[in-house]
Order: C-alpha cells, then structure tokens, then sequence
C-alpha cells in the first residue's frame, strides 16, 4: 500500500438540471472555486450530469478550460444497434466523458439492474476506455440481517470478474439507508468497509490496483462531514448527490480541510 491517491469529489446530480441550468450551475461553481485546489491537482472534481446536459457541458469545459472531469450516469451494455433509448460508451467516450457510474442503487432499485447487468456495464464502459465509478452498497434491511460490508463486497467481486490489473475503476461505497435520508455513515463505518472493498479490488486485481483505486464513501455527504470522512485511510473521496445541487455546498466540499 502508501501509493498516492488524489482525492475525488465527484457530484452525481441524478435526474435534475436541464442543459442550461447545468451551464449555469458549471460556470457559478468555477467562479466560486477559482484558486481552490482542484486546480493545481491536488483534488479532481467530477460532474456528471444527465445525458441531454453532457455536450453542453463538454463544450463549456473545454472552451473555458475548467478542470473539471466529467461523467455520465449511466450506459448500455451494447455498443451499438437497435436498442431503443440506449446510451452507448462509445457516444459517452466521443463527448470526452472519463467516467461513468454503473450499478448505482437507484438503478438496482428501479431497474433492476442484477450484479451480471452491471459486471456487462462495466465491461462496456472498458471496452470504451471509461473509466467505471462502481455503485455498492446495502440496503437497511442487508444491514440488519448481514451486517454493512457483506453486500457490498458480495456485489464488487462480481462487478470486478475479467476486470485486467492494470485498469483503472473507482469504486463509491454508498450504503442505501444513507442516501439522501441525511443520516449519512459515521466515519468508522465508512473506513471499515471501504478498507474491506480494497480488500476484494487486491483479490481480484492485485495489490497494485488495491494501492493506487480510489474508493469513494457516498450517502448524505455534506459541507459538514466531508472532511471526517477525508481523514479516514481508505476513503479516498465523495460521490455527492443532492449537496452536488448547490453551488456553495458543493465547493465547500471540494475545498474540504482535513
Ligand atoms: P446523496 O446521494 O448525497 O443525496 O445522499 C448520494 C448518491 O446517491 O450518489
């Protein structure tokens, strides 16, 4: 282990935003975090807005030069052909997208999406150099009956099949009963089985891979607890859902002191 990781705080804005709002939003947030530290890399920002707002987006990011990455939501686990509302990597790959979140519980929960959908998601998005930003996590009743970390290792081992070594993924940890409820994990929890998904990155990718993968801790993170979670070994940044919505909450977030 001891391999550098620099931070990620990445804001998954789910279904909200138009296009011209995301423009809006995306300027504000540069112009309140100009001089802040994702500027000189000591801290990536990741947005990743819904799939109608990334070309606007892109276009913005590229014509002022903001170093913000960005990501989509989600994708197909098809390339191409007759998949009706299908988004493939190869679109995402083509708006300079470098990331894609797969498997996050909201598509579980009202998609369906089982642990083979989302390990074929993850495929999909290699096959297109994305870089997948892997969703687990337990829901309340997982926690009572199996304790916090055996659903979420239980579905990273299967997103990680036929992963190479040598790939770069994120993995966020983000416990259903603390998404957006504002009862986030304590830090403890948070450590605990983010230390245990690192455990599965190095069965299944090799030590190297455990030591340089970001693991994300995601569920009600705010201005006010972000840093807590920070100061834990091996929680290696945020995926922030509604304190992504807001200007000032967001980069107080991104501006975290540990
Ligand atoms: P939340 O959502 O920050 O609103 O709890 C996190 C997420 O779903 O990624």
């Amino acid at each position: 282990m001891g391999a550098v990781r620099t931070p990620l705080i990445a804001g998954n804005w789910k279904m909200n935003l138009d296009h011209l709002q995301a423009v809006a939003f995306v300027q504000k947030l540069h112009w309140t975090l100009k001089d802040a530290k994702h500027e000189d890399g000591s801290v990536e920002v990741a947005v990743f807005p819904p799939f109608t707002d990334l070309r606007s987006v892109q276009t913005l990011l590229d014509a002022d030069k903001i170093a913000f990455a960005l990501g989509a939501q989600d994708l197909s686990t098809k390339d191409a052909g007759a998949y009706t509302g299908e988004i493939s990597g190869a679109f995402l790959a083509k708006l300079d997208a470098r990331y894609v979140i797969i498997g996050h519980s909201e598509r579980r929960e009202y998609h369906n999406e089982s642990d083979d959908v989302i390990a074929a998601k993850v495929q999909a998005a290699l096959r297109h150099g994305l870089t997948p930003v892997i969703c687990v996590g337990e829901t309340a009743e997982d926690l009572e009956k199996f304790g916090a970390s055996a659903v979420p290792v239980g579905q990273l081992e299967k997103a990680l099949e036929g992963v190479p070594a040598d790939t770069e993924i994120v993995v966020a940890y983000e416990p259903v009963w603390a998404i957006g409820s504002g009862q986030a994990a304590t830090p403890e929890q948070a450590q605990d089985v983010c230390a245990k998904l690192r455990g599965v990155i190095g069965a299944a990718m090799g030590e190297d891979a455990a030591a340089r993968t970001r693991v994300l801790y995601g569920g009600s993170v705010k201005a006010a607890n972000i840093a807590s979670f920070m100061r834990e070994p091996d929680v290696d940044g945020a995926l922030v859902g509604g304190a992504s919505l807001v200007v000032d909450e967001f980069a107080s977030i991104i501006r975290f002191q540990k």
